[in-house]
């Protein structure tokens, strides 16, 4: 097989699923060339080599061989295992909302390396014991700032005064924070409170892998997870009316 045939990548394995009896299709997020679909043939095999190394959420060197239609995994490596965060419910349950997330708002083959540096960076932080609450706020605002939907939070997304510390409302159609008379006016906009919003500038701003380590109050948390949840939940659904347009418009 000629070189050309064959690349090596770092890769995090963010999907997984069953092909013919003993195959998987993995979905990857690599360094250099974004999202990617692979096949690992007979990793559902006890024998397999290199099925240990290919599990959800795991971060590792791949040596992979170009395909017709899908390029097959020829031999992998681990380079992360996260054993702490892979043994845990509740932090899967985070890593797979951050995941999904990305996986969703993400084209295959399209190179961002940010967005691999941040997946990483946010899987470390889980497998080290860091707040996942705050850990998934910072991780979604940074993801979202990547990938071109990042929330406005200075100035009033409708008038663009500059916002006060006061209650502001947060709109997911128009990305971003309102002042108290643009949301009085935007309807289904949400209150956001002067400490939430003091955090979600702080989270935006700091870097990912310091910033996150604050003690918040639970209706805090609360708060911030209800506004992201809102603006996250706005963007899959466009999206997937998108999707549904461009069905419809080429079939
Ligand atoms: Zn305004």
């Amino acid at each position: 097989m000629a070189n050309d045939k064959l690349y090596r990548t770092e890769a995090i394995v963010i999907r997984r699923r069953n092909m013919g009896e003993a195959d998987k299709i993995l979905t990857v997020y690599t360094p250099n060339k974004g999202k990617l679909n692979l096949v690992a043939k007979g990793v559902r095999r006890t024998t397999s080599r290199m099925g240990g190394h290919l599990e959800l959420f795991m971060q590792c060197n791949l040596m992979v061989a170009k395909g017709r239609s899908l390029d097959l995994i020829t031999q992998s490596e681990t380079v992360s295992a996260f054993p702490n965060l892979r043994n845990n419910l509740g932090l899967i349950a985070y890593t797979w909302q951050g995941v999904e997330l990305l996986d969703r708002l993400t084209e295959e083959d399209l190179e961002n390396y940010p967005v691999f540096t941040l997946l990483s960076e946010f899987l470390g932080a889980l497998e080290v014991g860091h707040d996942p609450i705050i850990i998934s706020r910072a991780y979604e605002l940074h993801l979202l700032g990547y990938l071109g939907y990042r929330p406005q939070l200075i100035r009033c997304v409708r008038c663009n005064e500059e916002i006060q510390p006061v209650i502001n409302f947060f709109s997911p159609e128009m990305g971003g924070v309102l002042c108290p008379a643009c949301g009085k006016i935007e309807r289904r906009s949400i209150e956001v409170s002067i400490d939430a919003m003091k955090i979600l500038r702080y989270l935006q701003k700091t870097t990912f892998a310091t910033g996150p380590r604050l003690l918040l109050k639970p209706e805090l948390r609360n708060e911030l997870e209800h506004i992201m949840r809102s603006y996250t939940r706005y963007l899959l659904e466009r999206d997937l009316k998108s999707a549904e347009f461009v069905h419809n418009v080429t079939s």
